[in-house]
C-alpha cells in the first residue's frame, strides 16, 4: 500500500472533516474499512460488551511497516493518497488519514502488524494520545487493531452510548452492510465470544444468505442491467416481502456502502404503490458507476456521496426497480431467474467452508503482490471484483471527455423521457389517501366504485381493493398466530431424516402457532392431525418439504407457500366483480380503504386510479 505519509494542509483543508468516531460501530467501520482497504480476504471482527470494552479487527492484509505504526496514528496520516489530484480518483475506502488519530484519542489502542516476507512483526501501543514505540511481535502477515476502553475516559462521551445490547445490533448492523459490500472477502464476527456473522467470501448470494437467509433470497428478485454506463445489480424484495424498518436496506455504490438520499427516494418511490405504510421494501442493490459520476469526498464517515447529476441517478434506479416490480415490458432484461426460489432441498446451493480464523493462521504467505483495491473501472481488479462484465468507462483524455459528455447529453434525454412518462403515469395512478371528506358516487359496470374527493375522482377495482384488505389481514393474523385450526380426517404423516428431524423439533412451537398441530410420532417420524382453517386445502407436505428446503426459518417469516394460499384465500372471498354492492358494503369497504388507495392487490394490479378536475376540465376543453 506504500508509506505512510502526512498530508500537507492544502490536501486535508479539502477533505470533508468532522467527527468519525461516535459511537463503537463507527470504530468498527472504520477499521474494517481500513483491513479492507489493506488487501485482506479474510478479517475477523470481535467485540465484547457492546464494543465498549474491546473491539478487536484482524486481518491477512499488507500490513505496516515499523517505521509506520507511530505515524498511523497521526492526524492526517494516510497511505493512500498524496496530493490534492489524488482525491479526484480515490481508490480506496478510507483517505482522511484521522480515523486511527481519532480513535487513539478516545481509547487505548494497540497496532500489532507484520508484513508481507518479514520473519516477525511489531506492535505499539497508543493511549491516551501517547504513542509507544514498536516492539517486536512475532504474528503473522496482516493486521490487528484492537481498541480498549473506548470513552472510558471522557465521561462526557460515554454517557452517550447506548446500553451494550444496542450498541452490538447498530454495530452488526455494520458488519452486515460491510460483508454485503465486499463478498469476496469472507468475514467472522463474534460479540462477547458468540458467533454472530460469518461468511465465506463466497458472492454476494451466498452473502445474503449467510445474513438474512434462504427465505430472504428467495423473496427477492434478482436484478441486472447497465443503463447508460451505470450497472445496477442485487436482490430486491418482491413487493409482499416487507419489513418493519430500514435496517434491511443495503446500497452499495462502487464497493462502498453509502447511504444516499437520492437512491433512496428513488427505491422507495418505485415501490411506493406497493408498499403499507410503515413498512419498507428489503433490497440490497449494488450500483457501479464511473467515478468520474461521484464523488465521494462529501462527509467525515465517507457514508454519503455526491452525484454529478442527482437527477440522471435518481431517474435510472427508479426506472430499473419499477420496471422489475411491475413485470412490464423491459423486465425480462433486468430480472435474472432466482435459484433460491422454491428450493428444493436436493438443489441447495452449497456453501464454501470456513477459512481458518485469522488470528489462528500461521504466517501465511501472499503469492500475489499486493495490489490496492482501485475501484477504477478501467482496472482489471475492479472486473475481478466487482463486476462480471465491468461497466463502460469514460476516462481522462480528450477523445474519453467527449464520450464523456455523450453519455451525459444521453443521460439528460433519457431522463426527460422518463419524466414525461412518469408524469402521464402520476396522471393516471399515484398515491394518495382518503380522508373522511369523501363521496361515494355509486358503482359502474358492476366492477368499479366512484369516489369523489375535493378536485379529484377515485375509480376503484372492488375485488382488487378487497382482496388486497383480505390479504392483509390474513397475514397480519398468520403473523400473530390467530388462526383456527381444522382437523385433519386421517393425519399426515410425514418422514424425515436425522438433521430434518432436529429441525423440525425446534419448529414444532412455530407451527403450533400458525395452528398446526403437528407432533414427533416416532423416530424420524411426524403427525400432522390439524392445520389452520385458512389453509384447509394446503398440501400438508408440500408445505412441509418447502420447510424443510430452507431450514432458516424464523418466526417471523411467513413461508411462500403460505403466502400464495392466503393470497389465493384472499382472492377467492373478496367480493367478484359482477357483483352489486349494497350502500353500506361501498361505506365499509371505502373506510377500510381510506389510507391506503396507493396499494395493489397481492398479484401486482393497482387498486385505485385517480382523475383529477383539471384532466376531466381538459376533456371538454374548458382548460387547454
Ligand atoms: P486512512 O484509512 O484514511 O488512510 P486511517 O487513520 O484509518 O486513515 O489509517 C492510517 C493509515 O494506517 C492508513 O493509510 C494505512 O496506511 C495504515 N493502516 C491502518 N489500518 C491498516 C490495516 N488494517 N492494514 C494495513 N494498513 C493499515
Ligand atoms: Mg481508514
Amino acid at each position: 500500500m506504500g508509506k505512510i505519509n502526512i498530508l500537507d494542509k492544502s490536501v486535508y483543508n479539502r477533505i470533508a472533516a468532522g467527527e468519525v468516531v461516535e459511537r463503537p460501530f463507527s470504530v468498527v467501520k472504520e477499521l474494517v474499512e481500513n483491513a479492507i482497504d489493506s488487501g485482506a480476504d479474510n478479517i475477523s471482527i470481535t467485540i465484547t460488551d457492546g464494543g465498549k470494552q474491546l473491539i478487536r479487527v484482524s486481518d491477512n492484509g499488507c500490513g505496516i511497516e515499523k517505521d509506520d505504526l507511530p505515524k498511523a496514528f497521526m492526524p492526517h496520516a494516510t497511505s493512500k493518497i498524496e496530493n490534492v489530484e489524488d482525491l479526484d480518483t480515490i481508490a480506496t475506502l478510507g483517505f482522511r488519514g484521522e480515523a486511527l488519530a481519532s480513535i487513539a484519542s478516545v481509547a487505548k489502542v494497540t497496532i500489532t502488524s507484520e508484513i508481507e516476507g518479514a520473519s516477525f512483526g511489531y506492535t505499539i501501543t497508543a493511549e491516551n494520545g501517547v504513542v509507544g514505540e514498536p516492539e517486536m511481535y512475532p504474528f503473522d502477515k496482516g493486521t490487528t487493531v484492537e481498541v480498549f476502553d473506548l470513552f472510558k475516559n471522557i465521561p462526557a462521551r460515554a454517557k452517550f452510548l447506548k446500553p451494550s445490547k444496542n450498541e452490538e445490533t447498530d454495530i452488526t448492523n455494520i458488519v452486515s452492510r460491510l460483508i454485503l459490500a465486499h463478498p469476496e472477502i469472507s468475514f467472522k464476527y463474534t460479540a462477547d465470544d458468540k458467533m454472530i456473522l460469518q461468511s465465506y467470501g463466497g458472492g454476494l448470494s451466498e452473502a445474503i444468505i449467510q445474513i438474512y437467509g434462504y427465505e430472504a433470497a428467495s423473496d427477492c428478485m434478482i436484478i441486472d442491467t447497465v443503463k447508460n454506463g451505470i450497472k445496477i445489480s442485487g436482490y430486491i424484495g418482491n413487493y409482499y416481502f416487507v419489513k418493519p424498518n430500514r435496517t434491511y436496506q443495503t446500497v452499495i455504490l462502487n464497493g462502498r456502502y453509502i447511504i444516499n438520499n437520492t437512491i433512496q427516494s428513488a427505491i422507495h418511490n418505485a415501490y411506493s404503490g406497493y408498499l403499507m405504510k410503515r413498512k419498507y421494501p428489503f433490497y440490497i442493490l449494488n450500483i457501479e458507476m464511473p467515478k468520474e459520476f461521484v464523488d465521494v469526498n462529501v462527509h467525515p464517515n465517507k457514508t454519503d456521496v455526491r452525484f454529478m447529476d442527482n437527477q440522471v441517478i435518481y431517474g435510472i434506479i427508479y426506472s430499473v426497480i419499477s420496471k422489475a416490480l411491475d413485470g412490464s415490458a423491459g423486465a425480462e432484461n433486468i430480472v435474472k431467474s432466482n435459484p433460491y426460489f422454491q428450493l428444493d432441498p436436493g438443489s441447495r446451493p452449497i456453501v464454501k467452508q470456513p477459512k481458518p480464523d485469522v488470528a489462528d493462521m500461521k504466517l501465511v504467505k501472499c503469492d500475489r503482490p499486493y495490489e490496492p483495491q482501485l475501484f477504477s473501472p478501467t482496472s482489471p481488479h475492479f472486473a475481478f471484483r466487482h463486476a462480471k462484465e465491468p461497466v463502460e468507462f469514460v476516462g481522462g483524455d480528450p477523445e474519453e471527455k467527449a464520450a464523456l459528455d455523450d453519455i451525459f447529453a444521453e443521460n439528460k434525454k433519457y431522463i426527460e423521457q422518463l419524466e414525461k412518462e412518469q408524469k402521464e403515469r402520476e396522471a393516471k395512478q399515484e398515491t394518495f389517501d382518503v380522508d373522511e371528506n369523501f363521496r361515494i358516487v355509486g358503482q359502474v359496470l358492476t366492477t368499479y366504485l366512484i369516489l369523489e374527493k375535493g378536485q379529484e375522482i377515485f375509480f376503484i377495482d372492488q375485488h382488487a381493493a378487497h382482496e388486497r384488505l383480505i390479504f392483509d389481514k390474513l397475514m397480519e393474523d398468520f403473523k400473530k398466530g390467530k388462526v383456527a385450526e381444522q382437523s385433519l380426517l386421517v393425519p399426515v404423516v410425514i418422514r424425515t431424516n436425522e438433521k430434518e428431524t432436529e429441525f423440525l423439533l425446534g419448529k414444532l412451537d412455530y407451527l403450533h402457532g400458525m395452528g398446526m398441530d403437528i407432533v414427533e410420532y416416532d423416530v424420524n417420524q411426524f403427525n400432522v392431525y390439524s392445520v389452520p382453517l385458512v389453509l384447509t386445502d394446503l398440501d400438508v407436505n408440500a408445505f412441509i418439504e418447502d420447510i424443510l428446503s430452507d431450514m432458516t426459518l424464523r418466526q417471523s417469516d411467513v413461508p411462500d407457500i403460505i403466502r400464495e394460499k392466503l393470497a389465493q384465500k384472499a382472492c377467492k372471498s373478496a367480493i367478484k366483480s359482477g357483483k352489486v354492492l349494497s350502500d353500506g358494503e361501498k361505506g365499509a369497504l371505502l373506510m377500510q380503504l381510506k389510507d391506503n388507495m396507493g396499494l395493489r392487490c397481492p398479484h401486482g394490479r393497482p387498486v385505485a386510479v385517480k382523475i383529477t378536475r383539471t384532466e376531466i376540465d381538459k376533456w371538454f376543453k374548458r382548460i387547454v
